[in-house]
């Protein structure tokens, strides 16, 4: 079945992948790309296949038609076509450009599909702050479909394919934040197939939950050291608030414990900070408690690689742990 937005009148070849055809240049895919020349192109001429469809000769490929079709555009339409797509890119678009750019030898298709992918697993904690607090432009959103259906997984198994490791660290995070059944067995998807981590991932994954929530338990510090802030309004309403906010924190810590342990001050709050012991805080004394967590999520993320088991040397890749001290709020 041709397919119509991929039939190019001046094309010399029909591409067939997964029982869809798309014709194309023939002599353009050639140059772009050496494994398109020798594996398909030249080892089909030589065995003697004369299948034509429209008067273009067939070219059989072992991708799906889906991912063929993004590759396609992708080097059709060049970076505009990921730009015009942004932040609401499919996960899956990302996904085919990365495992296809590199079967194919497209290399600025697997960097620029990373590019993309690097906004959200970024490797920059200002990037991250700023994310969490909604202040980023983001280039890239992943959904929620996307990820109840295990892209967090999926973008460890492209940073390890494509050795794009800047995004492992974040991408092993949220792989992290999935229940362990989940890390053990893979999630199923919709189309039946499952997507799951290496063993070394699935491993790595299980025995940083403990180091994460361990790290998540630094908001006791944060609760039991929080004093007013210097230019609290109400200073005697807000240690009446905060005693309160301390006694009600001691009822529940253990509950509070998260492998989310990056998440905002009042995610990681849960409950309580739906409680006047919270809400009825003057604004500059929540902002000083929000800042002074912010310094533990700091450390967290400077702790993060070895956390996960992972060596900034091994990745060759850059990892902020504490050196830099900036508060990006005082920016
Ligand atoms: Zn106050």
């Amino acid at each position: 079945m041709p397919d119509p937005g991929l039939w190019l009148p001046d094309g010399t070849a029909c591409i067939v992948a997964g029982g869809r055809g798309f014709r194309v240049r023939k002599d353009l895919l050639s140059q772009l790309s050496l494994p398109f020349r020798v594996y398909i192109f030249e080892r089909r001429d030589r065995s003697g296949i004369t299948v034509e469809f429209q008067g273009v000769p067939c070219y059989w490929v072992p991708d799906s038609a889906d991912d063929m079709a993004t590759l396609l555009r992708a080097i059709y339409d060049g970076r505009k076509y990921l730009m015009k797509q942004a932040p609401h890119i499919r996960f899956s678009v990302l996904s085919a450009l990365m495992r296809l750019g590199r079967e194919y030898a497209l290399q600025d298709i697997v960097d620029d599909a990373a590019d993309y992918l690097e906004d959200y697993f970024t490797p920059d904690f200002q990037t991250f702050l700023q994310r969490s607090n909604g202040t980023h432009t983001e280039k890239f959103r992943l959904s929620e479909r996307d990820k109840a259906a295990g892209a967090a997984f999926e973008a460890v198994n492209l940073a390890r394919l494509t050795r794009k490791h800047t995004l492992l660290p974040l991408a092993l995070y949220h792989a992290c934040q999935h229940a362990p059944h989940e890390i053990l067995l893979g999630i199923t998807r919709t189309s039946g197939a499952v997507v799951s981590l290496s063993r070394d991932d699935m491993v790595r994954c299980i025995s940083a939950r403990r180091g994460l929530l361990r790290a998540s338990s630094r908001l006791a510090h944060v609760v039991h050291r929080a004093e007013c802030a210097v230019g609290c309004a109400e200073p005697d309403m807000c240690a009446v608030y905060m005693a309160r906010l301390r006694a009600a924190f001691e009822e529940l810590r253990v509950d509070l414990w998260t492998v989310d342990a990056l998440a905002g001050l009042e995610t990681q709050l849960g409950a309580l900070a739906d409680l006047p012991c919270w809400l009825e805080l003057c604004e500059e004394c929540r902002e000083e408690m929000v800042r002074r967590h912010r310094g533990t999520l700091r450390e967290t993320w400077g702790k993060l690689l070895d956390i996960l088991g992972l060596s900034a040397e091994e990745l060759e890749i850059e990892w902020e742990t504490q050196g830099k001290a900036v508060d990006v709020v005082s920016q």
